[in-house]
């Protein structure tokens, strides 16, 4: 069932917000343990693995666009009856036993929570990011590569992110420059080898982008290099930002316990120390954010909740 429209009040045993794949792995679960359960998605189901060109590290798959990986996860939750609920959730609430989950349209209990909310890209907060946002700054080669066909462009961080998304981008733009705060990248080895052997792709080592360039839209950046400190301004007409990203919990803060950077401490079962909140994903401080590692983690998440659920009603 499709939920949309209007204030409701509905009552669950397990809420899942956040409809990325640890999200949608521990509806599926909570679905298949026959809990009336219910997925909270604020958009369209994926999160960040909709916006993954080419996935080769999901056992089972060679090679999957994110596009068709969501497509196939969400053919394996629709097996099971899972409430799909389109909303954003604004806040969380505990009440008498049960928790009460506050979208814009929406009032939901339920018994367990799982939080699975992902992440967000970061942001470098450099002059002309904000303003150029759309105009050439982006945070997502699948959704703007194409837009840049035959231009040169820039995509600046070191990590499995930031490169693979550079030998995306090599299918339009004329040359990808990488820009690296450090001259070691931390991105997988067989990412490096690829983009290292790429004639279009070319690394600027030990520098940071100090200001994104243009009127109306990037026309370059500056840069400085940390070693000298010299700055250097380089043309070009997109600049992808890839450093990170940072978790989105906020609703639910004032019953968790978070890193310095804001991720949600979880315990092995996942439990987050309160009675019926876990967290599962990319939202979790982990070593490893992976789809692989944020399916497994739903799934625990999940049982973790069915064994809490039992107990619960007993
Ligand atoms: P990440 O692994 O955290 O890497 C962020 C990169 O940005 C690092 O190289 C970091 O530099 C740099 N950086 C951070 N803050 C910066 C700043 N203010 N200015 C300039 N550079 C900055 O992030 P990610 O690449 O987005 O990956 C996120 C997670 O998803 C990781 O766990 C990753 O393994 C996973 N992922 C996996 C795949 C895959 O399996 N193919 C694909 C994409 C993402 P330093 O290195 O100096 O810290």
């Amino acid at each position: 069932m499709t939920v949309t429209g209007a204030t409701v009040m509905n009552s669950y045993d397990l809420i899942v917000i956040g409809g990325g794949p640890a999200g949608i792995t521990a509806a599926l679960y909570g679905g298949r343990a026959r809990l009336k359960t219910a997925l909270v998605e604020k958009g369209a189901p994926g999160g960040l693995m909709l916006l993954t060109d080419n996935i080769e590290n999901y056992p089972g798959f060679t090679s999957i666009s994110g596009t068709e990986l969501t497509s196939k996860m969400i053919e394996s939750l629709n097996q099971f009856q899972v409430d799909r609920i389109y909303d954003e959730v604004t806040g969380l609430k505990r009440n008498c036993d049960e928790w009460k989950v506050i979208t814009t349209d929406h009032v939901l209990s339920a018994s367990a929570v799982i939080i699975a909310t992902g992440s967000r890209p970061r942001q470098l907060g450099i002059k002309g990011e904000e303003r150029l946002r759309g105009k050439g700054v982006s945070y997502c080669a699948v959704c703007d590569g194409a837009f840049f066909e035959d231009q040169q462009v820039v995509v600046v961080g070191g990590g499995d992110s930031a490169v693979q998304e550079a030998l995306f981008l090599t299918q339009y733009a004329k040359g990808v420059n990488v820009i690296h705060r450090r001259d070691l990248l931390r991105a997988e080895a067989s990412l490096i080898e690829r983009a290292m052997e790429n004639q279009k792709v070319s690394f600027t080592w030990n520098s940071r982008v100090v200001e994104i360039t243009g009127s109306d839209c990037v026309e370059g950046v500056l840069l400085e290099d940390l070693g000298s400190g010299a700055k250097t301004s380089i043309p070009c007409s997109a600049v992808f930002i890839y450093i990170g990203n940072l978790p989105d919990c906020k609703f639910a803060a004032e019953f968790l316990l978070l890193s310095e950077e804001g991720f949600i401490i979880a315990d092995d079962e996942l439990g987050t120390g309160q009675p019926g909140l876990f967290a599962c994903g990319d939202v979790r401080k982990k070593h490893l954010r992976q789809i692989s590692t944020a399916v497994g983690d739903g799934a625990l998440a999940a049982m973790t909740a069915v064994q809490y659920i039992k107990k619960y009603k007993k």
